[in-house]
């Protein structure tokens, strides 16, 4: 690169200096030239008017031969070439122009190529006057070849002397364009060692001026670089301690699937995988389904199961084009889960026997004591049939929860059919709270699904609505909306707010404890409730205002018949 800088601009200084002396020669050569010309021209002028003068004398005195040998002598002697022409014999000259010009000017002359000579000379033409007439004219021609010699002589000097001012200016070129270069030089090979990566380094330079301010920008960005990637290299260092000490698996995906960066826990899971492709390492569909839903911009989280183990997988598109995926190992949350699930069936089943040997017991002892006894047999009735709804809403949970879709058996079901069985066996309940319940149903919707589930989940609704419910009404729905059938139930009782939403489908989550207790509630409704849906392939939504009333849509894929 120096090289080349130096030799541009040295070429061009050279370039410069060549044109400017050759055109120094080439303007001195024509005005020297010019000059010459100019003189010989006045010079033969001079000899053109002596020679008229004494022509015409000759003329007059008649002397003609004289004239002719008077010439002859001149010529020789000057070296000249001279043409006397009579007025008669004018009119085959008029087209020199040193003679056309003579006649309209009184003095001609050219400088031509004489044909008849083969060579180019400086001609005069004056007149020759006897009395004030023009009797002829003279002409006087000279060759330049004379002065063409001189000339090259002359610029042979010239030429040689500029040859060696050329070679000064191109020696003074080459330590000027040394000078210029040399710090240009310095600063490019400076950058380029910036851009290679040696950031920190900067060049000293003497020279003042703009180079001057450039180096001291070049040498502060270099610092400032050095500052930046020292501060973004400790940063990485602490990400990559943060990363590699998550106990979650942690990687993350360039848009073309290639792993970029990934921790011991990942490569513990699915083994060194920097630098390939996701399916070369991941071997399980539901990861991979994951990670294409993040490539398409999906948020993806999901339970999977990758080894025997649980982990709770997040994958989702950040920017730059790439994926981040995290697997949260669960297993451990899932098994003391499950251990919860195994007590709680366990207790339950072992609590239902003693428990229906307890209610008969009440029921006996109802029949057999009054007065104070009475109430307080009363009061054990009560507890012990909360106790009983309790263990059968948790067996139903636990049946749900370990069978899974095996819990279910699936046949063809008539929305309008399971509406009209819930809304009667509701009907005297809602009259006797005065209540108004109403079933609205769209005849055909028909479903795959299993009709006693369903029945169960809506059961627990409506029981819901009417115990939440002190005045107004309770709507029952069905009907088909897109793909789904939806059924709706719908009160105007105290409603949910809004913070409480989220966590009622929690297993014994309630708004308001005593209310729940008192109307008999369990807090597992619309757990099963959520359970059978869930088990369906469906979703629920609710709408709900505290005060106004709630709506619970449950929604269940229509089969295609
Ligand atoms: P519970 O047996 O206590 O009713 P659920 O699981 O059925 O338990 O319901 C959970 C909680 O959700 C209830 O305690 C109640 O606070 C609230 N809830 C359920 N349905 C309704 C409704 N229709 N209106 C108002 N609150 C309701």
């Amino acid at each position: 690169m120096r090289g080349t800088l130096f030799f541009r601009i040295f070429s061009s200084f050279s370039a410069v200096i060549l044109f400017l002396s050759m055109l120094i020669l080439l303007v001195t050569f024509a005005s020297v030239r010019t000059h010459y010309i100019d003189d010989l021209r006045s010079h033969l002028f001079r000899i053109a008017d002596v020679l008229a003068l004494e022509a015409g004398r000759l003329i007059t005195s008649r002397s003609d031969s004289y004239l002719g040998d008077f010439i002859r002598a001149v010529e020789r002697q000057e070296r000249l070439k001279i043409t006397v022409v009579y007025h008669g014999e004018l009119e085959s000259y008029m087209d020199k122009p040193e003679f056309a010009m003579a006649v309209e000017r009184g003095k001609g002359w050219s400088l031509r190529y004489s044909g008849k000579l083969k060579e180019v000379l400086l001609y005069v033409a004056v007149p020759v006057k006897v009395n004030g007439e023009v009797v002829a004219y003279i002409r006087v021609g000279q060759p330049l070849k004379g002065i063409d010699a001189l000339l090259k002589g002359l610029m042979f000097d010239i030429g040689k002397a500029s040859f060696l001012v050329v070679l000064m200016a191109l020696l003074v070129s080459f330590l000027v364009s040394k000078e210029i270069s040399l710090p240009i030089s310095r600063l490019i090979s400076l950058s380029k060692r910036i851009a290679e990566g040696n950031v920190g380094e900067v060049v000293l330079m003497d020279e003042e001026g703009e180079l001057r301010e450039l180096s001291d920008a070049l040498n502060e960005m270099s610092l400032k670089l050095k500052e930046l990637f020292e501060k973004l290299s400790a940063r990485e260092r602490e990400l990559e301690t943060v990363i590699g000490s998550m106990s979650e698996a942690f990687s993350v995906l360039s848009s073309d699937g290639r792993v970029l960066l990934c921790n011991a826990s990942f490569e513990e899971l699915f083994g060194k995988a920097t630098g390939k492709i996701y399916w070369e390492v991941v071997d399980s569909i539901d990861i991979i389904e994951a990670l294409e839903g993040a490539f398409w911009g999906e948020k993806v989280g999901r339970q999977v199961c990758y080894k025997g183990r649980h982990f709770l997988l997040t994958a989702s598109s950040v920017p730059e084009d790439r994926v981040v995926l995290v697997l949260h190992d669960i297993t451990s949350v899932k098994e003391l889960e499950q251990v919860k699930r195994d007590l709680v069936a366990a207790v339950s089943h072992e609590l239902k026997t003693p428990l229906t040997v307890i209610r008969g017991y009440i029921e006996t002892l109802e029949d057999a004591v009054d007065g104070k006894t009475l109430a307080y047999v009363k009061v054990l009735k009560k507890h012990a049939e909360r106790l009983d709804r309790i263990v059968r809403d948790l067996l139903v949970l636990s049946e749900l929860e370990y069978a899974g879709k095996d819990a279910l058996s699936v046949e063809d079901v008539d929305a309008s059919r399971l509406v009209e069985s819930v809304f009667s066996i509701f009907k005297p309940k809602a009259e006797e709270k005065g209540l108004s319940i109403k079933a609205v149903v769209e005849e055909g919707v028909v479903f795959k699904g299993d009709p006693y589930r369903i029945e169960q989940a809506l059961v627990n609704l409506v029981d819901n609505a009417i115990r939440y419910t002190e005045g107004g009404e309770v709507i029952i729905r069905a009907y088909r909306k897109g793909g789904w059938a939806v059924f709706e139930v719908e009160d105007t009782g105290v409603g949910i707010p809004e913070e409480h939403q989220r966590r009622i489908f929690e297993r014994f989550y309630v708004v308001d404890k005593s209310r729940s207790r008192q109307t008999g509630g369990t807090g597992l409704g619309l757990s099963i409730v959520k359970h059978i849906v869930e088990l369906h392939g469906g979703r629920i939504e609710l709408r709900s205002a505290p005060g106004k009333g709630s709506r619970f849509s449950l929604f269940f894929t229509l089969t295609e018949n």
